[in-house]
């Protein structure tokens, strides 16, 4: 593969805030190499050299909280949901540009079949940090959505959670209250785990030194992930100071997923959010769920926001090309700027991730994994949209430019 040289780029590394005109980025083979403002130029002999005219150049995007189905296929195999969730992952990549997922379930370690496929090259697709089913209890959440695996008691959870680790898995995933979306007798600020439960799941976490991805949507379910080490806490639609007080104790992460109460037909007003409204048709009960839910989250992100809580941003939205895009835009609509958004997408979301070290921003030494958008998304965060070019690990994976 010949080096790569992207010149005439107005740079977001996602390091530095703000835009780095006339700069230039060298990618040799999956790296990069050497990253230039405008006042040297790179050497471009021997490589191929894309002049960017200008358009912006910035890390991959990451969702750090994604389920790969969509459409639902009732009764679907692994078959079926395998062909599903590839075409949906390399959708998300090459017309989203994606570039990463943190997995937050997904049934029949299909998500560690992909990562291998992506990682070998056998397929094009982002990275994926897996963690295999979304384990509840029995009476637990998103039983509906297969990707759900129920276990009861202290040894239910032991034995699954040794298998996952089996398996492969980057983390795993414990789902501790029930969500908004839901049958009735799924509510959000009901905790699911036995205290013998959630402490057996933390504790076999812990001895293997595996991170908890933890779905907590109420305060006790919060404060009891966070205590037993929970390395994210996922939603976090009811919370209280003392949640905003334990996330710093522990060093722990946030991940909002706005998505979840903000998508209601009421509440949408760009072009891609009443798209999607149309397309998801909530039924009125899920609606009304999301929206009685939706201020009471909304000013737990901005209090999260403003007590400068380490925050990545994940969608739980599908279908994953649309999902983290829209979660940008509705950090933004809630109160964040497009450069705190932004970096929650790259930069936090690959150190949530736990690739902190080797992706999320543009900088020497990192693995390449790029996008470049025609207009500036500090401006306006839904810029994110004029997606030009998607490089990952050092190639050119899609080339949007002629449309
Ligand atoms: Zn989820």
């Amino acid at each position: 593969m010949p080096r790569l040289v992207l010149t005439n780029a107005r740079l977001i590394d996602a390091v530095r805030e703000g835009v780095t005109a006339g700069a230039s980025v060298t990618v040799e083979d999956e790296r990069i190499v050497e990253v230039l403002d405008g006042r040297r130029s790179p050497s471009e002999q021997g490589a191929r050299v894309i002049d960017l005219q200008g358009a912006h150049l910035l890390p991959g995007l990451w969702d750090a909280h994604v389920h790969l189905e969509w459409p639902r296929v009732p009764q679907a195999g692994v078959p079926e949901l395998t062909a599903q969730y590839l075409a949906n992952a390399q959708r998300a990549l090459l017309e989203g540009g994606v570039t990463g997922l943190r997995m937050a379930g997904t049934p029949h370690f299909i998500d560690v079949a992909l990562k291998h496929a992506f990682d070998s090259g056998q397929h094009v697709g982002p990275r994926m940090v897996t963690c295999g089913w979304f384990l509840t209890t029995t009476g637990g959440h998103a039983l509906g959505t297969g990707f759900a695996l129920p276990c009861d008691g202290a040894e239910g959870f032991v034995r699954v959670i040794r298998e996952h680790i089996q398996a492969g898995v980057d983390h795993i995933k414990l789902n501790l209250t029930g969500g908004i979306m839901g049958p009735a007798w799924d509510r959000h600020w009901h905790t699911f785990f036995t205290p013998a439960e959630i402490e057996t799941a933390f504790a076999i976490c812990r001895q293997r030194g595996i991170k908890v991805m933890a779905h907590a949507a109420s305060t006790e379910a919060v404060k009891a992930a966070l205590r037993l080490g929970a390395h994210s806490v996922e939603h976090g639609y009811i919370m209280d100071d003392e949640c905003l007080t334990l996330f710093r104790q522990h060093d722990a992460w946030y991940v909002p997923t706005l998505g979840i109460t903000h998508l209601t037909p009421s509440q949408a007003t760009t072009r891609w959010e009443k798209q999607w409204v149309e397309q998801r048709a909530l039924t009125p009960d899920l609606i009304r769920r999301a929206e009685d839910a939706v201020e009471e989250h909304r000013s737990w992100f901005r209090r999260a926001l403003a007590a400068g809580l380490k925050m990545a941003v994940g969608s739980d939205v599908r279908p994953v090309r649309e999902g983290a895009l829209l979660e940008l835009g509705l950090w933004v609509k809630s109160g964040a700027t497009p450069w705190q958004t932004l970096q929650a997408a790259t930069k936090h979301a690959a150190d949530v991730s736990g690739l902190g070290r080797e992706l999320g921003t543009v900088e020497t030494g990192k693995l390449a994994d790029l996008i470049v958008v025609r207009d500036n998304p500090l401006d306006d965060i839904d810029n994110v949209h004029s997606l030009l070019l998607v490089i990952k690990n050092g190639r050119v994976v899609a080339d949007h430019r002629a449309r």
